[in-house]
């Protein structure tokens, strides 16, 4: 019998779906989106089940507006790692397979591929380009635009030209537009382009060996500090499954999307290579995603979001950096990617690798429990040497906007011999804090528990936590004097620092601020390459991704938060950091030293990752993690609360804590930790407070979360506070 009702997830925050009545000219099929009425708008939904009965009368339903796909959207295997994601990360279904559609699909567009506009100039346009064109600067700046060849649209809007402009030079005939459909061409047979490769070593062989030898699933992690030849292994375990006709995932952190690292996949293979980031606009993320899903692309390498793209016939997933935290997703589903990545290997019965210096403990202790298999690279590959690593004890030595005498004389040394240095500091801004030098007022941010940062260049005060920021105040608010200090020190202040003590070198400074426009980022690093700057300040930044062979003195220079942070993964954190940081620096004809400044040079883990290395570390870490019960020896999820009123919040979590507990499942060695007020207690005007829940393994979270949640959305106060579920949390702020 022909179904006659659609049950549809939907894009809303609510944990069911809709049954809509399904008119005789339309026929929808599962896992294949429609456009259906919801409320008093129209909503795209995808179809997960066709029935013949619904729970409501037939009279109350609604019919389907619309079907928008012949065939479903995803393949079978995504389909149900999707459902998987909903449950797992205990988040409502439609929305988990909203967030996995690519924008134009998620507004309904056809599943095909679009076509890009461009903007081009005509004859009569460069005749006006002779003349000028006076004092019309909105029509100046696109004329020199498509001067030096075609324009994307995109290029356009980002660099916030008008579509009047646009029209009126169309209209005046200077500039036309294109429209072209992307145009692939076929697959050729040998997949490898003919480009010189290095000679395996022994460990890079051994590695790929292990790989190849077990097609079907299996987790590796593959263990090297950076130079190591993890890449190598990569594009070497990638060629044999472009031969066998198959793809191939790369996924990397948000940093390591360098045209360099594109360049390499690129280079070395015959086949199309799509990117898949978040700066993609619609049209070029709706043509990557049917790339790889028509089997058009080879291999696909993005980011965290590309981990949900559908393919053809996939073969191998890589995740490079598998360490890092950008593949958590901090809004909406929180899903982590290197987790679901390998959940996906298993559905589709393939290998993953996860690449890393500084394996997460959690990817690590999988390994040494034999879960996973461990490979090692020991030997940095090519010509590159490891750095010696020292911490210089700051206590009680007086610090010039951060840095030690030591440290200066230390820096003074590696530039006269020509040499680059490189400063890490992971605080933006001037100083963190503004303080009265009378009465010891500090400006803080009314709608956050926070100090404002001071940041010079702009001569402002802004808050880093909900962005708010006003012109920067020269009188205090609690007793009226000027006499107005900065308090710590940030990048703005080490660079203005730099410039006076050494003169004769040039600094620049990277991190969010001096590398907002699009592009800077890329022409800084370059100069640096060209040794057009000696010293070069980073924050976060700075310590992924980019070698700088001319550097040869790292330093960290104010790391002790991170050693007695309230976030039991700060200190594994700065371990990552540190190792990364060492990893910019140094070649065999000249290599590389890392100092750390620090007050705590006795400290367990810093004195496991000096003198020993992060597998010792790791080791030490581990063992504090299991004695505390902390992961990976257990299993948590962070309910976030917020709302107006702390106490509501408060009360709230209290009552969660209370379904919890009277949960018969929670007896099997759960722990409810909470409710406590947020680390930071008041954002944008808001009061948060957190709950913590610690399970014995993942199926008792999971069962415990499962049965418990529906419980929870009903307490009353449940929809009067603003509240989230975050399943394995990164980050406990
Ligand atoms: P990672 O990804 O671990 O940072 P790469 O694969 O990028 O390491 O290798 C670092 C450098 O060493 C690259 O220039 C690469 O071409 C080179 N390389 C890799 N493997 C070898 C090898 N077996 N012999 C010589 N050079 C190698
Ligand atoms: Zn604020
Ligand atoms: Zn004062």
């Amino acid at each position: 019998m022909r179904p006659t009702i659609a049950r549809v997830a939907l894009p809303v925050p609510l944990d069911k779906q809709f049954d809509y009545l399904i008119p005789g000219h339309l026929f929808p099929i599962i896992g294949g989106r429609v456009s259906v009425p919801f409320g008093r708008q129209t909503l795209v939904g995808i179809v997960t089940a066709l029935v013949q009965e619904s729970e409501f009368p037939r009279e109350q339903l609604k019919a389907l507006k619309a079907v928008l796909d012949t065939q479903p959207v995803w393949p079978d295997k995504l389909y149900h790692l999707l459902q998987w994601c909903s449950q797992f990360y205990q988040h409502p279904l439609g929305e988990t397979l909203a967030n996995a559609l690519p924008g134009a699909l998620r507004k309904g567009k056809a599943a095909d591929f679009a076509s890009s506009k461009e903007w081009l100039i005509t004859a009569a346009g460069r005749d006006q380009l002779m003349q000028g064109f006076g004092r019309a600067i909105k029509q100046a700046k696109v004329m020199n635009l498509v001067a030096s060849g075609p324009v994307p649209h995109q290029v356009m809007l980002d660099e916030e030209v008008s579509s009047t402009t646009l029209n009126t030079l169309q209209d005046k005939g200077w500039i036309e537009v294109s429209e072209q459909r992307p145009q692939f061409r076929p697959w050729p047979a040998e997949p490898e382009a003919a480009v010189d490769k290095p000679k395996l070593n022994s460990e890079q062989a051994i590695a790929i060996a292990t790989v190849n030898h077990q097609p079907a699933f299996g987790c590796y992690l593959l263990q090297g500090v950076t130079g190591s030849g993890k890449t190598e292994v990569y594009l070497n375990l990638i060629k044999p499954v472009l031969a066998q006709g198959r793809q191939a995932l790369v996924l990397v952190p948000e940093i390591g999307l360098t045209p360099q690292t594109i360049n390499r996949f690129r280079k070395r293979f015959n086949v199309p290579v799509e990117v898949i980031h978040s700066g993609l606009n619609e049209t070029e993320r709706l043509n990557a995603w049917l790339a790889a899903r028509d089997k058009v692309a080879g291999i696909v390498i993005g980011t965290r979001s590309a981990l949900l793209t559908p393919f053809a016939d996939l073969g191998i997933i890589i995740v490079d950096e598998e360490h890092d935290s950008s593949y958590k997703q901090q809004d909406s589903l929180r899903y982590h990617a290197r987790d679901v990545a390998v959940m996906r290997a298993n559905l589709e019965q393939i290998p993953i690798v996860l690449g890393s210096a500084t394996p997460a403990l959690e990817t690590l202790h999988n390994a040494l429990s034999g879960k996973y298999h461990h490979l090692h690279l020991t030997q940095r590959a090519g010509t590159a040497r490891p750095t010696t690593n020292r911490v210089l004890d700051v206590k009680g030595l007086y610090l010039e906007s951060g840095l030690s005498a030591p440290l200066i004389a230390e820096m003074r040394r590696h530039l006269s011999q020509g040499n680059q240095v490189l400063l890490f500091l992971n605080r933006r801004g001037f100083s963190p804090a503004l303080m009265c030098h009378e009465c010891g007022w500090i400006a803080d941010c009314q709608r956050c528990d926070a100090y404002y940062t001071y940041h010079q260049y702009s001569n402002e005060i802004r808050c880093h936590h909900c962005g708010s920021q006003r012109p920067v105040i020269h009188q205090c608010q609690g007793c009226g004097s000027t006499h107005l200090v900065t308090v710590g020190v940030g990048t703005e202040q080490l660079e203005a620092q730099l410039g006076e003590l050494f003169p004769d070198f040039k600094t620049i400074r990277i991190d969010r601020d001096s590398t907002r426009r699009k592009g800077s980022l890329e022409s800084a690093l370059q100069a640096i390459r060209n040794n057009e700057y000696q010293i070069l300040i980073g924050t976060q930044m700075l310590a992924k991704g980019h070698h700088f062979p001319d550097v040869t003195l790292v330093a960290l220079l104010d790391v002790d938060g991170s050693l007695y942070s309230s976030d039991f993964r700060a200190s594994e954190r700065l371990a990552q950091l540190f190792i990364q940081v060492a990893g910019r620096a140094g070649r065999a004809s000249k290599p590389g030293e890392v100092v750390l400044q620090t007050h705590h040079p006795e400290h367990t883990l810093l004195q496991a990752l000096l003198n020993k290395d992060y597998h010792h570390f790791a080791e030490t870490a581990l063992a504090e993690r299991k004695l505390a019960q902390l992961p990976p020896y257990t299993f948590l999820t962070l309910f976030r609360a917020e709302g107006n009123q702390s106490q509501q919040v408060e009360d709230f979590l209290r009552q969660v804590r209370q379904t919890l507990e009277a949960h018969p499942l929670s007896e099997q060695g759960c722990l409810v930790l909470g409710p406590t007020p947020a680390p930071l207690a008041k954002r944008a005007g808001k009061f948060r407070w957190q709950l913590l829940l610690q399970a014995p393994s993942r199926s008792v979270m999971q069962k415990l979360l499962a049965s418990a949640r529906p419980a929870i959305q009903m307490l009353p106060l449940a929809t009067k506070v603003r509240w989230t579920l975050d399943i394995e949390p990164q980050d406990l702020s």
